[in-house]
């Protein structure tokens, strides 16, 4: 039988630093791999303002495992795996970052897990050396997400991971611009194994991921995993309105004029509310009309006729 080929996804954004660091792992783990399987490892420039390109076309220069994608201009991380997973042609895939912080040693255990029968192994962070910062918004973002997403996205968990070839043709059919990548993975289904790991420091340089990427990512997260934004305001709007005309009830009764004026205006704000959710409702079905994901996914087809 064909040896099986595993192909790393490395998006690089400002990387230089990190970078001979990043392909002595690379090649560590392929020399421990030599005897199981073939590798790939697909860099994606996007758009780094730095020398990464130029030490990456050294590397693939010298290294027939090594290719190279480069975009025309910083497009983001989850296009940048993405542009990766377009172009890999392994039986698996594994998202690692450029900067260490997913320690490459985890790869062994990801691929262990995809040798006993798993479709999708994600790393899933126990500890993290993070800023304060970054770990309290991280903790908060996953919960809050795993509360109103449609799908069961697991909480400290990344987009390193490893994805069969089932999984990544899967992916590949989803068109929508927004690509919240661990979502679309969690949404595809398959068998997803936990993988717990702890997540390291950054070695060098400085996190691309500003505090406006991250408000990017996680409104992608929400909006294109859960309308429940809206259903909160429906709700709330029911609730103005309801405690909005018990209160015109109670003016008039006692009698008192300003809290009818100020039970008015509550029951008003209230049925704006709901009419925008009701419009909203609307809005967002066409939404995830236009996100034109495939309506379900076969594991299998066991088919006598063709
Ligand atoms: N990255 C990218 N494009 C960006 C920002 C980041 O390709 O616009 C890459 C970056 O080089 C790294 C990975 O995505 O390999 C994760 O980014 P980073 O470490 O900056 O984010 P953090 O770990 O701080 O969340
Ligand atoms: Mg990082």
């Amino acid at each position: 039988m064909a040896m099986k080929k595993i192909s790393w996804v490395l998006p690089i954004f400002n990387e230089q630093e990190n970078l001979p660091r990043l392909y002595s792992a690379l090649q560590t783990l392929r020399e421990h791999l030599k005897e199981r399987y073939l590798v790939e490892f697909i860099f994606v420039d996007d758009g780094s303002k730095d020398n990464s390109l130029e030490q990456l076309t050294k590397l693939y220069e010298k290294d027939p495992d090594v290719n190279v994608l480069s975009f025309s201009r910083n497009f983001g991380h989850q296009i940048a795996i993405t542009a990766g997973l377009d172009a890999a042609t392994g039986d698996a895939i594994i998202f690692m970052d450029a900067d260490l912080q997913d320690p490459p040693e985890v790869c062994y255990d990801l691929i262990t897990a995809w040798e006993q029968g798993s479709d999708v192994a994600y790393a899933k962070r126990r500890k993290r050396k993070d800023s304060f910062l970054k770990k309290l918004t991280a903790y908060i973002f996953y919960r809050v997400l795993r509360k109103f997403a449609e799908i069961d996205i697991p909480a400290d968990t990344g987009d390193f991971r490893l994805i069969t070839r089932q999984v990544a043709d899967t992916l590949k059919t989803f068109p929508e611009k927004h690509r919240f990548m661990r979502g679309l993975v969690s949404y595809i289904g398959f068998k997803q194994t936990p993988v717990l790991f702890d997540r390291n420091e950054r070695k060098a340089g400085k996190s691309g991921y500003s505090i406006k990427k991250m408000f990017r990512l996680a409104e992608d997260a929400f909006t294109g995993f859960s309308l429940a934004p809206i259903m909160i305001v429906g709700v709330l709007g029911t609730l103005l309105a309801l405690i909005g005309l018990a209160g015109t009830v109670l003016g008039l009764f006692l009698p008192s004029e300003l809290l009818i004026i100020i039970s008015f205006m509550t029951a008003l704000s209230g049925v704006i509310m709901v009419s925008l959710a009701t419009i909203g409702q609307y809005i967002g079905r066409t939404y995830q009309q236009v996100q034109d994901r495939p309506l379900y996914i076969l594991q299998k087809k066991l088919l006598h006729s063709p």
